[in-house]
């Protein structure tokens, strides 16, 4: 199995879906190829255009997009595989309660409409951070500065919802920046109706090995942030004043 997401967690690095395909498809003709599709949502990419053999979301974020249901869907266009993944489900008893697939179904109503408006708050948030002299660099598919602009404007529709940036400062001050925000919650999820950031190297991503943390770019000023619906003006005030806060 290949396993990999085409916006990564958290430093939005992106994987060339078509170049990965070609070259399991041609060296390991039988692999299986999965993409987890979460922090794109089939509103922004559609994997399984690509010749992949299982798309996985967790629906806890945009798919559901209030941030009151907890589910995951793997999707498939294999009646062989779907048939397996149906046995799986089936015979391990894993499914959603009828309640919460009804939360679903309404949250998938609106997920154009949100998804476009978190493209678009996350753009104005990630431009104003960039000229921000608090910051450091901000890592947003978006910016003509990002080093896979072009392998974005290939592969999405458009930039997404997740902004990651590095705090110009300590980790120590870098935390208190996170302390400071009004607007913006902290918190570790995403893809919620309400904006949130975190701080990777200890919450979301503190368990993997300082080794891996270096080789991705998981340091102790980094944070990752989901834009959620907000006025991005309000948002961009928010950001601004809890920086300033955070370096006195
Ligand atoms: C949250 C998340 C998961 C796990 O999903 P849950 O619904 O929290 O179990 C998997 N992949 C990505 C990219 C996520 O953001």
């Amino acid at each position: 199995m290949v396993w990999f997401e085409v916006v990564t967690n958290p430093t939005l690095k992106m994987t060339d879906i078509e170049a990965v395909v070609a070259l399991v498809r041609k060296k390991v003709p039988d692999a299986l190829i999965c993409v987890d599709n979460t922090f794109l949502t089939p509103y922004l990419h559609k994997p399984l255009d690509y010749g992949v053999d299982i798309v996985m979301h967790s629906i806890t974020k945009y798919m559901n997009g209030h941030s009151d249901v907890l589910m995951g869907s793997l999707a498939t266009n294999d009646e062989k595989i779907a048939e397996q993944i149906k046995f799986f489900q089936m015979a391990l008893g894993a499914v959603p309660s009828p309640f919460d697939c009804y939360m679903v179904q309404r949250g998938l109503k609106t997920l154009a409409i949100r998804l476009r408006e978190h493209c678009s708050n996350a753009k104005v948030v990630a431009e104003y951070l960039e000229g921000h002299p608090m910051i450091d660099k901000v890592l947003y598919p978006g910016l003509a500065s990002y080093s896979q602009h072009g392998l974005a404007n290939r592969l999405l529709k458009e930039y997404g919802g997740m902004v990651s940036f590095y705090v110009k400062g300590s980790g120590e001050q870098t935390r208190r920046f996170l302390k400071n925000l009004k607007i913006i919650s902290l918190g570790f999820s995403l893809g919620g109706y309400e904006s949130l950031a975190e701080l990777p190297i200890t919450m979301t991503h503190s368990q993997l090995s300082d080794e891996a943390k270096d080789a991705i770019g998981v340091t102790n000023t980094l944070v990752r942030l989901s834009v959620g619906l907000e006025n991005p003006t309000d948002l961009s005030k928010d950001l601004d004043r809890a920086l300033r806060a955070a370096m006195v």
